[in-house]
């Protein structure tokens, strides 16, 4: 049962915001943000949880940029069902091996069984393909490329996680397919391009594109390419989406095929296909990485607040014809910035203190607070603080409704480059297994010369999690004794670096890439 479900049961009025240190309580402080950030409710059925009206409106933004860019590409939505029959999950022998452990099965109706048990998605390539087979007939039927938003079901056996490991989540699915190979590579580069933008552009945080090991590829795919995020308070990695080649594995199990323009009597050829998807994980990242002791951090371009405007220096003594002027600047302002496109709120309520509403905004994680008082109204002028950094700044009250969307854009920019020289710093180049365990020891990813080797790569995860349980029963430390893994082979290569130079920093073969490795989500 997820701790805070009881812990936070009957806390009232959440002013001070969040009590629990980033740095030495984690995952208290991670609960807390989410909780009284009131951006997730807890269930009885351990691993589900509530998206409150705060969390979906950032997914929606998500939904928003994402879903407009892939239409550009020429992608339609589409929606399937979410029950697969078991002869059709199993068709592709690799995917359902590496599926299987989490696969949801319903086996009954009120009290009579099924006849045959019918799976809840886990992902949707079995469920689609079968249509593809019917819809694909010649090349003029190529490209197909569809797209659903939905839920799916994994019932994942590692600790569930708000956000980053759940078993039902939200994510978008693309499926598409192809006449050649060239156009599918094409086409997961540019969508792991746009995986990489939702972070770098939407969310402020930086990411690591680059390609998965054999070991982590998708199962029953031909190759997966993902970007990589990196919690620095954990030094944990986490898989920030992936955009895979099938290549002709599902087309062959499934007959989807089509004529050769080229050679109309010769055999019929199979389609290239792809599939990628982007996850609710996107937001527990964003939480992780800006998030700090007074709770959220919003990066502007989510939050669904990004000003709020608060009267202040209202007291018993100040007379109703200045109390009603100040409460007239505040609309006139709000509206001001409503018409230049920002999205704003005014906190008018007078059943709280000024004190109590600047915590409660700033755990919200608003970006910007706009504070006027009698005395600003009186110099034309009002204060905006910075969520990001705390930082105030004088504005005349003329300019706001360009000033604060190019405020916005500021924070974005900072955000991301913060973020970014942290997760830097958290890159370590690591020739030998000691630099190695060292830079995980310092809770950083490693960048190291391997070889590729399937072998290898577990070997590298059984080592470091016997390294890792030494080192915590020698600091004492409740550190997991968790191995490492490969994150990805980074598409760019260090320059300062010849690779055949090199050999694995493992297991002594010749190394062929740099390679990214972290304990990881
Ligand atoms: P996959 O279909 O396995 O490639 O998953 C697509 C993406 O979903 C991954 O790249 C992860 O970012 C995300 N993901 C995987 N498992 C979970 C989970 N249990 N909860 C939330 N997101 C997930």
């Amino acid at each position: 049962k997820d701790k805070a479900a009881g812990k936070d049961k009957g806390q009232t009025a959440v002013a001070g915001g969040v009590d629990a240190d980033k740095t030495t309580a984690f995952n208290d402080w991670y609960q807390q943000v989410i909780t009284r950030g009131e951006l997730i409710d807890y269930y009885d059925i351990s691993g589900c949880y509530i998206l409150r009206p705060n969390a979906f409106a950032i997914w929606a933004a998500i939904q928003k940029w994402f879903g407009g860019e892939i239409a550009k590409l020429g992608v339609e939505d589409a929606y399937f069902p979410m029950f697969v029959s078991k002869a059709r999950l199993e068709l592709e022998k690799d995917h359902i091996e590496g599926f299987a452990p989490e696969v949801a099965w319903v086996t009954k109706s009120g009290d009579s069984d099924l006849a045959e048990p019918i799976a809840v998605r886990p992902t949707s390539e079995t469920v689609m393909y079968p249509a593809y087979a019917n819809w694909i007939q010649s090349h003029r039927d190529l490209p197909l490329r569809l797209n659903q938003w939905c839920n799916v079901v994994r019932w994942e056996f590692k600790h569930p996680q708000p956000f980053i490991r759940t078993r039902e989540f939200l994510w978008q699915e693309g499926h598409t397919a192809f006449a050649t190979l060239e156009e599918a590579a094409a086409e997961v580069l540019q969508i792991l391009d746009l995986y990489g933008r939702v972070y770098t552009d939407l969310l402020a945080v930086p990411v690591v594109p680059g390609k998965k090991s054999e070991k982590e590829k998708f199962a029953g795919g031909y190759y997966t390419t993902t970007v990589e995020a990196f919690i620095p308070t954990t030094g944990r990695a986490v898989q920030g989406a992936t955009s895979h080649c099938l290549g002709q594995n599902f087309a062959k199990m499934f007959d989807i095929t089509f004529q050769d323009p080229a050679n109309p009597t010769g055999d019929k050829l199979h389609a290239w296909q792809n599939s990628w998807g982007l996850t609710t994980r996107t937001i527990g990242v964003m939480i992780m990485v800006h998030g700090d002791n007074k709770g959220l951090v919003l990066p502007p371009r989510v939050a669904s607040t990004q000003v709020v405007v608060i009267p202040c220096g209202l007291t018993a003594r100040t007379s109703e014809e200045d109390r009603q002027k100040l409460l007239a600047k505040v609309a006139e302002v709000q509206a001001a910035l409503a018409d230049a496109g920002v999205r704003v709120k005014t906190d008018v309520r007078d059943n709280y203190t000024v004190g109590w509403k600047f915590n409660n905004w700033e755990m919200k994680g608003t970006p910007v607070r706009i504070e006027i008082g009698p005395r600003d109204l009186a110099n034309g002028q009002c204060v905006a603080a910075r969520r990001d950094t705390g930082d105030k700044a004088t504005l005349s009250l003329d300019t706001l409704a360009t000033e604060i969307p190019a405020l916005l854009d500021t924070i974005h920019n900072d955000m991301l480059a913060r973020a970014t020289a942290e997760r830097d710093a958290h890159i370590l180049t690591t020739i030998t297994w000691a630099d190695f365990t060292a830079a995980l020891a310092k809770k950083s990813m490693a960048l190291a010369p391997w070889c590729e080797e399937v072998a290898c790569e577990e070997e590298v995860r059984r080592r470091s999690a016997i390294t890792a349980a030494a080192e915590s029963a020698e600091s004492d430390e409740k550190a997991p004794s968790m191995g490492a893994k490969s994150l990805c082979i980074p598409f760019a290569q260090p320059a300062d670096q010849d690779i055949s130079k090199h050999v694995c920093f493992q297991c002594g073969a010749a190394a062929k890439s740099f390679t990214l490795f972290g304990r990881s989500y």
